[in-house]
């Protein structure tokens, strides 16, 4: 079966070189000296000042809305992966839906307004697909009304916007380095800040809550990321470019033989995309399902991120329903996508998804779309 995704295994060798490093120390966790490298190398390969490791991208959501003092409510995006919102659940903060924009797939700043309550503190988007959310007009209504802003980065490794990092943008931007990701340390997140003090209290909500021996200054959870992950992180990096390359042949040759027949998301403007995921929109479930049957028959195994939109998790508190991510959640499908993906299953998911979407095509340029699907 040829995956969604196939996790990235560098070279074995060098892996197994760090490993001998780790047992030739004794240093197996505890922020050891590949930890230290790997969030100077990141720091450098990002372009931010602080790069603080954990040991997975939902825990450095956590900390990060611990770090900026959120409480309350948040207003978030329905359309991302569960944890950015069960996230927020977790630490006691109510997640308020925003609809997401119709093109970019993002949380829309037409949304974010009429979305703020009295105890809203934050406004935490997620760069959907490693693609930049509007962040200079997020940026104002933050300012205009006094909220911290988090961005769930963790498909955005790599992504720049504006002649620079995503990471310059919110308050604090979080990672996940899960084998799934574009970049992976097996299990493994980030928290970026370019903030001095913020980097400070990042640090010590991930580690207990210890400023140093036998001192503990507050509350703290233990975030710490662990040195075969980073080896694994190191060996990574080193093959970075080649990992970008390889998805942006596979993602352009997906854009030019199937850009006719299907709705692809918006890059926003000004920005550098990664390629983490390719995700499709088709004109609705049936023909989803449809097409995700045909794929399976063929050994593809696309996946549908995001599925459900989160507006509809019943253990959330009641939301108004908002129409676009639940639109977008019922007809949006990653095809495979990654380093190594065979130009002959490239083409079979090609040819079999031409096969399905070209009767009854539809053009996605149409102003009548919205009656379409
Ligand atoms: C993968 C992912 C996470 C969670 O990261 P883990 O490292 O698996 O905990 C959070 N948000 C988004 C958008 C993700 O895709």
């Amino acid at each position: 079966m040829i995956n969604v995704t196939k996790t990235y295994l560098g070279d074995v060798e060098k892996f197994k070189a760090y490993v001998d490093g780790i047992y030739a120390r004794g240093w197996l966790t505890n922020h050891g000296p590949l930890v230290t490298e790997l969030e100077a190398r990141l720091q450098d390969y990002l372009g931010v000042k602080h790069v603080l490791l954990t040991n997975n991208g939902t825990l450095a959501l956590q900390v990060a809305y611990r770090a900026l003092g959120l409480t309350g409510s948040a207003v978030t995006t329905p359309f991302s992966f569960v944890a950015t919102s069960s996230s927020l659940q977790w630490e006691g903060i109510r997640p308020i839906f925003a609809d997401i924009d119709a093109l970019t797939w993002n949380i829309s700043p037409e949304h974010i307004e009429s979305r703020i309550v009295s105890d809203t503190t934050a406004i935490v988007g997620t760069h959907v697909f490693g693609n930049p959310c509007a962040v200079e007009r997020i940026e104002e209504i933050a300012r205009k009304h006094q909220l911290k802003v988090v961005y769930d980065g963790a498909h955005a490794f790599g992504v720049r916007h504006a002649g620079q990092s995503i990471f310059h943008w919110g308050d604090l931007s979080t990672l996940s380095f899960h084998a799934t990701k574009l970049f992976h340390t097996i299990e493994g997140g980030a928290i970026v800040t370019n903030d001095d003090e913020l980097a400070r209290s990042v640090y010590l909500l991930g580690n207990f809550g210890i400023a140093d021996v036998d001192k503990i200054v507050g509350i703290g959870i233990n975030a710490k990321m662990n040195e075969f992950s980073a080896a694994m992180g190191l060996c990574i990096l080193d093959d970075i470019e080649n990992i970008f390359t390889q998805r942006e042949e596979i993602a352009e040759r997906y854009r030019t033989r199937l850009g006719d027949y299907l709705d692809l998301q918006q890059a926003e403007a000004d920005s550098q995309l990664n390629n983490a995921y390719f995700p499709i929109g088709l004109t609705g479930e049936s023909q989803l399902l449809r097409v995700r049957a045909a794929l399976n028959d063929n050994g593809i195994n696309p996946r549908r991120y995001f599925y459900p939109s989160l507006d509809t998790l019943d253990y959330l508190q009641p939301q108004a329903a908002q129409s676009t991510s639940r639109n977008l959640a019922s007809r949006v499908l990653c095809l495979p996508i990654y380093p190594g993906l065979a130009r002959e299953d490239q083409d079979r998911v090609i040819d079999t998804l031409i096969m399905e979407c070209s009767q009854g095509r539809i053009s996605y340029n149409d102003p009548n779309l919205a009656q379409v699907i």
